[in-house]
C-alpha cells in the first residue's frame, strides 16, 4: 500500500454515527424530512449567544485584515488565554495564568496534544471509562499509546471503582474523564472525583510514575437542575484540562478550546512545552484568530441551557411512559436507554424500521445501550414518540 494502512482505514471508513446521519439524509429524499427522526448527532441545536455574531460584526468592522484574520502566537493570543484564566479564576477560586493555557482547535485537537505529549513508549496505556466517546481510540492509538476500557457502572454511571483499580498498572499514563457525559449524561459527583484522585495518587506512588487526569470537558456547563460539575484541577495535581467551545457556545464548526496545564502538574512548564510541542507536531497552532477574539468578548456565556431542559425532560418522561428504561440525564444533550434487545446494534436496526435513528452504545462501550441525541427540534420529539411506541410493541415485555 501507497499510504499508511491505519490511516487508510480510518479515512475509509466513516464513524457509525456519520454512517447512520447520512443513512438519515436518503431517507428523508425518500418518505420525506418530517418523517425522519435523527437523534444521531451531537450538534447543537441552541444557537450561540447573541454575543458571538455582534462581536463577530464589530470585530469586522473596527479591524484591518491582519489583525482580524492574520496569524496569531502559536499557543494563541495572551489576551485570550488572560482572559480565560481571569474568568476560571472568578468562577472556581483557582490562580492560573495565561501561561497555563494552549489555545487549539476544540477538544479533539486538545486530547490529541494531550496523548502526543504525554507519550513516551508504545506500551504506555490511556485508560476510558465506558461508557465513553469513542474517537478516543482514534486519538490514542495515532499518537501512539494503548487506549484501555474501564466497563460502566450502569446502575449510576458514576466510574468502577473496582474495575478502574484493576485496570490501573505501571504502563499508565492517563485516565480519562468526560464529565458531564457523553454518551451517559452522568455528572461526576465530588465523591467520584476524590476517590478517583486518592486511587490515583496512590498507585502513582506504588508504581513510582506520574498517572494524569484528563478531564475532557466540552459539556461542562450543560448542565440542569443546579448539578455542580467539580472543577478537577482542584482535587488532583496531575490534571489537564481539554476545553472546547463547540457546546457551550454553539459553535462546534469554529475549532476552539484549549488545553490548561496548571502550575501543580509535575514538571509543569515541561508539560507545557511537550503540549506545545505536540501541538505543533500535529499543526494545531494559531487556533482561529477571529474566534480566539470573540472568546475574549463572551467569556462565560452559554447558548440557553434550558431549552436542552426542555427536551430532556419531554424526552425523558415520553420514553419513560412508553416503558423504556432511561438514565436520567444531569448534563450534556444525550438519552442513554437500555435497549429492548440484548444487541444493541440489532436493536438500532429494528428502529431504522420506523425511521427512528439513535445511536448503539456498542461502540462506547457500553453493550445493551442506546443513545439519543435530544439537540433536536422540539417538535421533532414530539412526533417521534408514535415510532418510539411501535418500536416498544415490536418486543414482548
Ligand atoms: N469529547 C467529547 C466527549 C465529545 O462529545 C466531543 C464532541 O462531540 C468532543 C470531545 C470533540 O469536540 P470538539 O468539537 O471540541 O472537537
Amino acid at each position: 500500500m501507497i499510504v499508511a494502512e491505519d490511516m487508510y482505514r480510518l479515512g475509509s471508513q466513516r464513524s457509525a454515527i456519520r454512517e447512520l446521519f447520512e443513512y438519515g439524509k436518503q431517507r428523508a429524499a425518500v418518505v420525506g424530512a418530517e418523517n425522519v427522526y435523527d437523534f444521531s448527532l451531537g450538534n447543537p441545536t441552541v444557537p450561540a449567544p447573541a454575543c458571538v455574531n455582534e462581536t463577530i460584526r464589530q470585530l469586522t468592522e473596527s479591524l484591518d485584515s491582519i489583525s482580524l484574520h492574520g496569524y496569531t502566537s502559536a499557543q494563541g493570543d495572551e489576551e485570550t488565554r488572560a482572559a480565560i484564566a481571569a474568568y476560571l479564576n472568578r468562577a472556581h477560586g483557582t490562580h492560573f495564568r495565561e501561561d497555563n493555557f494552549y489555545i487549539t482547535m476544540g477538544a479533539a485537537a486538545s486530547l490529541s496534544i494531550c496523548f502526543r505529549a504525554l507519550t513516551t513508549s508504545p506500551e504506555d496505556e490511556f485508560i476510558a471509562i465506558a461508557p465513553f466517546f469513542p474517537e478516543y481510540r482514534v486519538f490514542v492509538e495515532a499518537n501512539g499509546a494503548k487506549l484501555v476500557i474501564v466497563p460502566a457502572d450502569t446502575e449510576t454511571f458514576q466510574i468502577n471503582f473496582e474495575e478502574l483499580e484493576k485496570a490501573v498498572n505501571s504502563h499508565t499514563k492517563g485516565v480519562i474523564i468526560n464529565s458531564p457525559n457523553n454518551p451517559s449524561g452522568a455528572v461526576y459527583s465530588e465523591e467520584t472525583i476524590q476517590k478517583l484522585a486518592d486511587l490515583l495518587r496512590g498507585k502513582s506512588k506504588e508504581f513510582g510514575t506520574e498517572i494524569f487526569i484528563l478531564a475532557d470537558e466540552p459539556y461542562r456547563e450543560i448542565v440542569y437542575d443546579g448539578v455542580q460539575v467539580p472543577f478537577v484541577t482542584k482535587y488532583y495535581d496531575n490534571t489537564l484540562v481539554c476545553y472546547s467551545y463547540s457546546k457551550s457556545l454553539s459553535l462546534p464548526g469554529e475549532r476552539i478550546g484549549y488545553v490548561l496545564v496548571p502550575d501543580e502538574v509535575t514538571e509543569s512548564e515541561t508539560v507545557y512545552a511537550a503540549v506545545a510541542g505536540a501541538g505543533r507536531a500535529l499543526g494545531y497552532v494559531c487556533a482561529p484568530s477571529m474566534f480566539q477574539k470573540v472568546l475574549v468578548q463572551c467569556m462565560g456565556q452559554t447558548g440557553d441551557v434550558e431549552l436542552y431542559k426542555k427536551n430532556r425532560d419531554l424526552l425523558y418522561e415520553g420514553l419513560t411512559k412508553i416503558g423504556y428504561e432511561c438514565f436520567q440525564p444531569q448534563g450534556a444533550f444525550y438519552l442513554f436507554v437500555k435497549a429492548l434487545d440484548p444487541d444493541a446494534d440489532a436493536f438500532c436496526e429494528r428502529a431504522k424500521e420506523e425511521d427512528l435513528l439513535i445511536v448503539s452504545a456498542t461502540g462506547f462501550g457500553c453493550p445493551g445501550y442506546v443513545r439519543i441525541s435530544y439537540c433536536v427540534d422540539e417538535d421533532m420529539i414530539q412526533r417521534s414518540f408514535g415510532a418510539f411506541e411501535r418500536l416498544y410493541n415490536k418486543y414482548e415485555h
